[in-house]
């Protein structure tokens, strides 16, 4: 096996199918890995299970998991043996066969996990097996069983801490219930006197500003966000190795310290960036999803996406490396129809098989959901790692609250239009029809005589173009690889279509792009010193890149 594959990393991709760790994962599957005793408290949803799966590969023997659902554990096991791990269950529900294949497999030594539910512990033979199996690790899920007060205890769970001290082995404990006094119970029932390692993270980072903008003129943007933080450290995440080379030569060239990163240079020189980025101040580095795995610098203000990342994943992943230190730190993630386009077009061409294709659509959703998102960003990403938030204030939708509109009747026009050409065109194509442009093509091709022809002239092209990022984004239009891209109807418009449901789109994108650009300063006085500087940077700016740079200013972010 090469060593890519044998990693933690390696492992959760090639076996597991996840592009990246979640948050919080990745420092627990280390610790449990080394053998130590840890309790990791983690949100519902969060990805707990993963936490001792797969150290459990990269140990030695079986790793016992204590379970106390069955369905749950035997979920698991399914779900375990699927991807190919050896792993088994003994519970009550087991049929004579299924406890037979178990002992066989425990026998020939090649059982990885085994499951069993707490009741079992109590059962006389149990410890023995234990002993004989050559048992690595003890895994207690929901370990929160253990407390007395909880409305979930389960007095079999009392057993565990004996279980351990007479096996000798490191215990990892899992649950999802944060308050102290069950956090301190579990700690003096599971671990007894040997303190274990705690892990105790939420999801939310509050310090970080998240905020999305609509991808017009990248470089513009880009230059225009690195201007307004020019000096602090920050990363630039590019989808591609060519664009992370011109983005730094075009910020060099704005007079920024800036350097490219990505897998295709030499190890030397990437050692090289990676040592600067630690050492100096306000360097950008403008890179790949390469840079990072190994960063650590609490002090890193700002992180820019060029390109819209592959999933939340991913997103949180690449965003969480800012600020660290607790500090503000700033994040701005760029993002149109083209990144959809892209990101869809690699699912679909991957070979990966289907089930793992359809998954991969549905986190690509769920990234896009965020991306449109009509209310606060922190509640969205939180709710997708189970979490639950307030509006958190500190997102671009918090601190401007998107106006919704009900764009029911656009979105059935829009639709229409992709119909009555046979799901064969693009936006453009769709735009021309709707807004009565008789180009050639339209000509050419009869689509001026569609009933659809200029049935959308109440709206401006820009405001199309809104609406259809928005229906691309909400995964009504899927560009067709198969068909250069044209876009397609999915399932998910047809209630939309037949007139069952209607739909609210962001009016202030819509709006947006089709106002022309302005210079408006939001500052409080007593920023003014701040504002000139930024107004400064702003003329800099427009020299350096030899167009005109308009740039709103609020009281903290700057907004292309
Ligand atoms: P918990 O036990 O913390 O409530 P689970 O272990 O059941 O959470 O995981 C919740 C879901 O998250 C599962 O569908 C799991 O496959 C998925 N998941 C876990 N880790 C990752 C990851 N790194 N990337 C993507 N999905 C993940
Ligand atoms: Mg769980
Ligand atoms: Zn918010």
């Amino acid at each position: 096996m090469d060593s890519a594959v044998v990693t933690p990393e390696g492992l959760l991709a090639s076996v597991f199918g996840f592009p990246c760790f979640r948050p919080g994962q990745a420092e627990i599957v280390e610790a449990v890995r080394a053998g130590q005793n840890t309790l990791a408290i983690m949100p519902t949803g969060g990805g707990k299970s993963l936490c001792y799966q797969l150290p459990a590969l990269c140990r030695e023997g079986v790793t016992l998991v204590i379970s106390p659902l069955i369905a749950l554990m035997r979920d698991q096991v399914r779900a375990l043996n699927e991807v190919g791990i050896e792993a088994g269950a003994l519970t009550s529900a087991n049929t004579e066969d299924e406890n037979e294949a178990v002992f066989a497999a425990l026998d020939e030594g090649r059982l990885k996990l085994l499951y069993m539910a707490p009741e079992r512990l109590a059962a006389s033979g149990t410890l023995g097996l234990l002993r004989r199996m050559n048992c690595t690790l003890i895994a207690v899920d929901e370990a929160h069983c253990v407390s007395q007060w909880g409305h979930d205890f389960r007095p079999d769970y009392l057993r565990i801490g004996e279980l351990r001290r007479s096996l000798g082995v490191p215990l990892a404990a899992f649950t999802a219930t944060a308050d102290e006094e069950t956090r301190a119970e579990i700690v003096a029932r599971l671990f007894g006197g040997d303190q274990p390692q705690i892990f105790l993270r939420g999801f939310d980072r509050p310090n970080i500003h998240l905020a999305f903008a609509i991808k017009e003129s990248p470089r513009r943007q880009i230059l225009s966000f690195a201007a307004a933080r020019k000096g602090q450290s920050g990363i630039v995440y590019c989808a591609t190795r060519a664009k992370t080379e011109t983005l730094a030569a075009a910020l060099e060239e704005a007079g920024h310290l800036a350097c490219a990163y990505h897998g295709g240079m030499d190890p030397i020189e990437r050692r090289t960036v990676e040592r600067r980025f630690q050492q100096e101040d306000g360097l950008i580095v403008v890179a790949t999803i390469a840079f990072g795995m190994g960063i650590d610098k609490p002090d890193i203000r700002w992180v820019a996406h060029a390109d819209l990342p592959k999933s939340i994943e991913g997103y949180y992943q690449e965003i969480g490396r800012a600020g660290r230190d607790g500090a503000p730190a700033e994040t701005m993630t760029l993002y149109g129809p083209e990144d959809i386009r892209l990101r869809r077009t690699q699912i679909d061409e991957s070979p990966a098989p289907e089930e793992r294709r359809a998954a991969d659509h549905a986190r690509l959703n769920a990234l896009l959901g965020l991306a449109e998102a009509t209310g606060c960003r922190r509640q969205v990403l939180l709710g997708y790692f189970g979490e639950a938030a307030e509006p958190c204030g500190n997102c671009d939708m918090c601190r401007f609250p998107a106006r919704l509109f009900n764009a029911t009747q656009p979105v059935r026009k829009a639709l229409s239009a992709v119909l009555r050409t046979g799901e064969w065109f693009g936006t453009g194509h769709l735009i021309d029809i709707l807004t009565g442009n008789a180009t050639p093509k339209v000509k050419e091709r009869g689509h001026d005589t569609l009933p659809t022809f200029a049935v959308g002239r109440d709206l401006p092209r820009p405001a199309w173009q809104a609406v259809f990022r928005q229906m691309m984004g909400r995964d009504l239009l899927r560009p067709d690889p198969g068909r250069h891209g044209a876009l397609r109807m999915t399932d998910a418009a047809l209630p939309i279509l037949r007139g069952e449901a209607e739909i609210m789109l962001r009016e202030d994108t819509v709006e947006k792009s089709a106002a022309r650009p302005v210079v408006k300063a939001l500052v409080a006085d007593e920023d003014a010193p701040l504002l000139s500087a930024l107004k400064a940077k702003r003329r800099a700016l427009a020299e350096a890149a030899r167009v005109p740079a308009y740039v709103i200013f609020t009281d903290r972010t700057l907004i292309e």
